[in-house]
């Protein structure tokens, strides 16, 4: 806190703030961190936020925006969004607007007045906006209540989405020394956050860590065997007709997948950077504004995108980093309601980032980085531990130590086995064909050779006659290939070369030696088989608390049916009318005035004088189902009870 205003100060603007988050965005309270960022703010502090996806950042600039005099401008690097942000707060009644360059000259030159006017609360621009001197002078002849740098971990160089533009952001502190600046982020790690405070020049700034669990989100990696059919699989049996996103590593498998995926009668697009930028747009477009639209995209796709119910996250390759998977899953249930991140994962996948680092750009201490980070994803990926636990602990946070109980390694603990013999036999393997023929192979050839396979490239190069062709008959191709996989991870063998050929490295020679025992997990015997007993009822229970019972499913539908209407009238995603989540509670607490209406969360002033009739009017068209023999006892038999029939089918 600073100056001297004191406690009747704070109280004042603490008080206007919650007046502002009933008022404007009908929420109830504070989540967390909000509270004490907001108060900061507005009483003039600078502040850096860091937030998981989903946290709720937004309104930890937007109430400051609200609150204090003049416009809250907004440095945010994703364009394509700025239009659907600004109609949700429009939305809201919230006077907003943007600057980029997607506007032509008029729609700009209209900003620019409402700004001049000081008929803005909140003015959103392009990081490459702020280097124009004429965005300068404008800016300065307005008045400003506070600068939010959004997605400020894109100042970083190191990190994963560097966008130069950033740079310039340090200018701003200079220029408006007595205009607060909050600086936000969902990327946590010690190094991206000290880099934000240095590059955008705020020493003074208050730090907000916000706990990085997404409780709702369950973590799933299962070994990839056949992932166009797992993926499908999983999709069918768990999220028929939802919304989510498919990531894949090239644009000729997002390709490939999204036509598999729409094959299959899953309707799925693609994107990536290869298209051009209107189909991109168009396929971006229809995933925020169709219900369940599933984007099979490369790691292009998705950053800010604030579809709130988006209800799974799937990966077909292995993310570079453990920072980079946790934005991806993070964009899986904003709405806090139960959602997947699964991820197909298997030995090409390490091999292949392997070589992508070695054959990649950068010298030797940007490979070094990039190494740390994937041994950090191959960690996740192998752990026996909760992948909650591990996450968080990446993070520098803690977990429960019972394990979270929403992840695979928790529903269904993976057996570990001593591997340090089959270690020894992979590693004598790459030891005899060096040393006896000085030759580097591949995992397919090394594996053969141990599985006494006499294919032609074997009978080629006479691996036939090696002492270790065939030592390994005791464990199948797809469990040798585990083996090899974690001994990739683990460090304890290397990939060398274009062809991806298996070298020794320093730790190897513990282990010949028997100096090192190598715990490693077991692989399952069905890969596409993920979900053990332990986990169905968990699942089952977890699920079934976010879901509504099904008496009153039909007025979900109705009030989904009549916002889908109110969203194609006026040309905006659905969500930006009610979320789900709000209209779930519309469904539960039945309102039947428009007062009563907007008590319920999500429904602030401007949304109740839109929509009250409208919701009011969807509900009095309907039964509700308690009213069925109230009042008349007799003439509701055991039929009429939806309370006592059975589960709904597809958890069984
Ligand atoms: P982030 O930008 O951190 O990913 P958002 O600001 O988009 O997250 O918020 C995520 C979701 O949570 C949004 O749907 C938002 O409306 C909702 N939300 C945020 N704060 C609150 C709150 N205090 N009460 C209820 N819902 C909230
Ligand atoms: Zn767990």
């Amino acid at each position: 806190m600073q100056g001297t205003g004191g406690i009747a100060e704070m109280t004042v603007t603490d008080g206007e703030a919650l007046a502002a988050l009933h008022r404007v965005f009908g929420y109830e309270a504070f989540r967390g961190e909000q509270e004490a960022v907001v108060e900061h703010v507005i009483a003039g502090g600078d502040a850096v936020v860091l937030m998981p996806t989903g946290g709720g950042k937004s309104l930890c600039y937007q109430i400051p925006a609200l609150v204090r005099p003049g416009t809250g401008v907004v440095v945010s690097p994703l364009i394509a969004l700025m239009q659907d942000q600004v109609d949700a707060l429009r939305a809201l009644g919230v006077r907003a607007g943007f600057m980029n360059s997607t506007q032509d000259f008029d729609e700009r030159r209209v900003v620019e007045a409402e700004f001049l006017a000081g008929e803005l609360d909140l003015l959103y621009l392009a990081p490459e906006r702020l280097r124009l001197d004429s965005t300068l002078d404008l800016l300065s002849r307005g008045k400003i209540s506070v600068f939010a740098v959004d997605e400020a971990h894109c100042v970083s160089q190191w990190g994963h989405d560097f966008r130069p533009d950033y740079l310039a952001l340090s200018l701003l502190g200079e220029r408006w020394p007595d205009v607060p600046r909050i600086a936000l982020t969902a990327t946590a790690t010690d190094a991206t956050h000290r880099e934000i405070t240095d590059r955008l020049r705020m020493p003074e700034a208050r730090h907000f860590v916000a706990s990085f669990d997404r409780p709702n989100i369950q973590y799933r990696i299962v070994p990839k065997a056949d992932p166009r059919k797992q993926l499908l699989s999983f999709l069918r049996e768990e999220h028929a007709g939802d919304a989510g996103i498919v990531y894949c590593l090239s644009r000729n498998s997002v390709e490939k997948t999204a036509e598999f995926l729409s094959g299959n009668g899953i309707e799925a697009v693609p994107y990536h950077a290869g298209l051009d930028a209107g189909t991109r747009a168009a396929h971006q477009a229809r995933f925020l504004r169709e219900e369940g639209l599933v984007v099979v995209a490369t790691i292009a796709f998705g950053m800010g995108i604030d579809k709130p119910d988006v209800r799974f996250v799937a990966h077909l390759d292995l993310p570079k980093s453990v920072e980079g998977y946790y934005q991806e899953t993070g964009r899986a249930g904003r709405d806090g309601l139960p959602s997947t991140a699964w991820m197909a994962y298997g030995l090409n996948d390490v091999i292949q980032q392997r070589k992508l680092i070695q054959s990649g750009e950068g010298d030797e201490a940007f490979r070094r980085r990039a190494n740390q980070h994937l041994d950090a994803m191959l960690a996740l990926c192998e752990t026996v531990r909760c992948r909650r636990g591990q996450l968080l602990a990446y993070f520098g946070q803690e977990a429960g130590p019972e394990g979270c109980g929403n992840c695979d390694t928790c529903l269904t603990p993976p057996e570990t086995w001593d591997g340090t013999v089959a270690a020894q036999k992979v590693l004598s393997t790459v030891v005899r064909l060096q040393r006896e023929r000085g030759q580097k192979f591949g995992a397919v050839q090394i594996v053969d050779i141990l599985l006494g396979r006499r294919t032609a490239k074997v009978i080629q190069f006479d691996h036939d006659q090696l002492s270790v062709f065939g030592i390994g008959e005791e464990l199948s191709e797809a469990e040798w290939r585990g083996v090899v996989r974690q001994l990739l991870a683990q460090g304890l063998l290397a990939v060398e070369g274009e062809y991806g050929t298996l070298v020794l490295t320093e730790a190897s020679g513990a282990v010949l030696r028997r100096e090192r025992e190598v715990p490693l997990r077991k692989e399952p015997k069905k890969p596409a088989a993920a979900r053990g007993t332990g986990g169905r009822g968990e699942r089952k229970a977890k699920a079934a608390a976010a879901e509504l019972p099904e008496e009153l499913q039909p007025a979900f539908e109705a009030l989904r049916a009549w916002r889908a209407e109110q969203a194609r009238e006026q040309g905006v995603p659905a969500y930006v009318i009610f979320h789900d989540a709000t209209l779930r509670e519309i469904a539960t607490v039945w309102p039947t005035s428009v007062d009563e209406l907007g008590g319920i969360s999500g429904v602030g002033e401007k949304k109740l004088a839109t929509y009250g009739e409208g919701v009011v009017g969807v509900l009095a068209g309907l039964t509700r189902p308690g009213d069925v023999g109230t009042g008349a006892g007799h003439s509701g038999g055991p039929d009429d009870w939806p309370v006592d029939e059975p589960e709904p089918d597809g958890w069984e």
